[in-house]
């Protein structure tokens, strides 16, 4: 059924008041989208670089002028508090279009690379062709970066764009198309389709040429199958269940406060929060009690001085709570936070840290995607790197230590997209680093010069003067196979003979 008078309701998470109503754009707009997509994309791909970019710049000045509006949307719709939507969700968004209206002309112009003998006369260059319409369809945790980041960044390369924001969210979303729509971009370049998932399957199989998914991994796999139909490249960006390793070496009180920030960030609804904690043997107790005074510290609630805000999609607390109570029932400890049965019936969940847990419980293997820290002590560092590496997902990790040899050793044996030493999470906020997962975490990167570059067919060009009458592979073969065979040994040998080599090149070409 056509959804065309489906409205999708906004609710204040933190407060459970309805705050509005926005119009669902109907399925049977689909085809129209993406025609009105497909023609803009004709002239909007043909625009010089910099053109472009001034459009960029201008969304980027007004983001700057409505930066305290926006922030309080993000604020309202998702709980957060609105230190967190300027930090997290609008600065990484601004800072993303510096970076591309730096460096995208660079990034983008035509390479010319280095072209073998063997191919003599011929000048060799990459291309950066942009690929169409593309589809990008975003979650409700950090609804204004993660829609817009790769919104922009298939903008840049001159792709049109249909956004599926995140329907948990939809205030962010009508945001977001408002900040564009001021923008002036011309008609057809971003439009957006607001919605559940049944807008964004029915977007997803109106064969866009690029999708950029940003959601959970169960809605990934549907997505990458539906893409696998078509050939659709896709970029996933997906879940995490990141490891954070102390070291008996570090500075505790930091990794105690930086413990507390990475997973209590949110509300805990990160991709990239510490979802799980080793911790040195050695200095195990002490730190618990150091970590246990930071999270008793923080305050939770909804005003601009408050730390950490409500959870934002209800759906999320029952799978929190869940998870709780099977590692409850298994002997974990509540050392923060109140058994779940006690729980208020408010979007606000204790901030809950748990030790005496093993391995194979959920609490462990499992995404929470709420404010729920495990914590497991270890005595080496192999067995640190095997702990963290041993979950389906990669997205990010942390390892804290003083020695920099050994925080540099465990970062390179950990399977993840990024690893930040003495510090988390924060590998998102530079821009000009590649950002995605491992294993479940996700397929592709975005964020750098891939994060451009993934928008693009990269074309190889090769260019010959086209002066000659022939060349060497070329018909006829009459005769040539010999001093092929000549011509290549000499030149691949390990000593390479180039006498022979000229010898045999001029000998294929008076036959050629
Ligand atoms: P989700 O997968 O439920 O939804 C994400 C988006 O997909 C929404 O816009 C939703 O409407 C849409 N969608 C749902 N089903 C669909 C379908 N069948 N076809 C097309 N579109 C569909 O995820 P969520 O709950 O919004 O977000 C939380 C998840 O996202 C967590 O697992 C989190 O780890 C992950 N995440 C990953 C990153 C990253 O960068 N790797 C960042 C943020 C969140």
């Amino acid at each position: 059924m056509d959804a065309i008078h489906e409205k999708l309701k906004v609710i204040a998470p933190a407060t459970g008041e309805q705050i509005g109503e926005i119009e669902e754009t109907p399925i049977s707009k689909v085809g129209l989208f993406y025609h009105k997509g497909r023609t803009a994309f004709l002239s909007w791909s043909n625009l010089p670089i910099e053109e472009r970019l001034r459009y960029l710049r201008r969304l980027k000045d007004i983001m700057v002028t409505q930066m305290e509006d926006t922030a309080s949307i993000i604020a309202t719709d998702t709980g957060k508090v609105v230190t967190e939507a300027l930090i997290a969700d609008i600065m990484p968004t601004l800072d993303s279009i510096d970076h591309i209206c730096k460096h995208a002309n660079k990034i983008l112009k035509r390479k010319k690379v280095t072209t073998p003998i063997l191919l003599v006369g011929k000048k060799s260059f990459i291309e950066y062709m942009p690929r169409g319409v593309v589809l990008v369809i975003s979650p409700w945790n950090y609804p204004l970066q993660l829609a817009m980041v790769p919104m922009i960044s298939a903008l840049a390369t001159g792709n049109t764009v249909i956004l599926k924001p995140s329907e948990v969210t939809p205030l962010v979303g009508k945001c977001i198309e408002d900040l564009f729509q001021k923008a002036g971009f011309p008609e057809g370049v971003v439009q957006f389709a607001h919605g559940g998932k049944e807008v964004g399957a029915a977007f997803t199989n109106g064969k866009p040429d690029y999708i950029f998914f940003t959601g959970s991994v169960r809605t990934g796999k549907i997505i990458q199958e539906i893409a696998a139909k078509e050939l659709i490249p896709t970029t996933l960006e997906l879940g995490g269940k990141d490891p954070m390793i102390v070291f008996k070496d570090a500075h505790l009180e930091r990794a105690a406060k930086g413990a507390a920030w990475a997973a209590f960030t949110n509300s805990g609804q990160v991709c990239m929060s510490a979802e799980r904690l080793y911790v040195e043997k050695n200095v195990y107790p002490q730190f618990i009690s150091l970590l246990k005074k930071e999270i008793l510290s923080l305050r939770q609630g909804t005003d601009a001085n408050a730390d950490v805000g409500s959870m934002t999609f209800p759906a999320q607390i029952q799978i929190v709570k869940e998870q709780l109570e099977d590692a409850i029932q298994n002997g974990a400890v509540l050392e923060t936070g109140i058994p779940p049965e006690e729980w208020k019936n408010d979007m606000f969940l204790p901030l809950t840290l748990v030790t005496n847990v093993n391995h194979q419980m959920k609490v462990i293997q499992e995404e929470s995607f709420g404010p729920l820290l495990p914590v497991i002590p270890f005595e080496t560092e192999e067995e640190a790197v095997n702990l963290a590496n041993d979950t389906v997902y990669g997205l990010n990790a942390s390892v804290w230590s003083s020695d920099r040899q050994k925080a540099r050793r465990v970062a390179s044996k950990l399977i993840s997209g990024g690893v930040v030493i003495n510090d988390a999470i924060i590998t998102v906020a530079n821009h000009g680093l590649p950002f995605g997962g491992a294993k479940q975490s996700g397929i592709g990167r975005y964020h750098g010069d891939t994060g451009l570059k993934i928008f693009c067919h990269e074309k190889s060009i090769i260019e010959d003067t086209g002066r000659k009458k022939s060349e060497i592979h070329w018909y006829p073969y009459k005769e040539k196979y010999p001093l092929f065979l000549t011509l290549f040994k000499s030149y691949f040998n390990e000593r390479r003979n180039w006498l022979q080599f000229a010898k045999s090149y001029l000998s294929i070409l008076k036959k050629s």
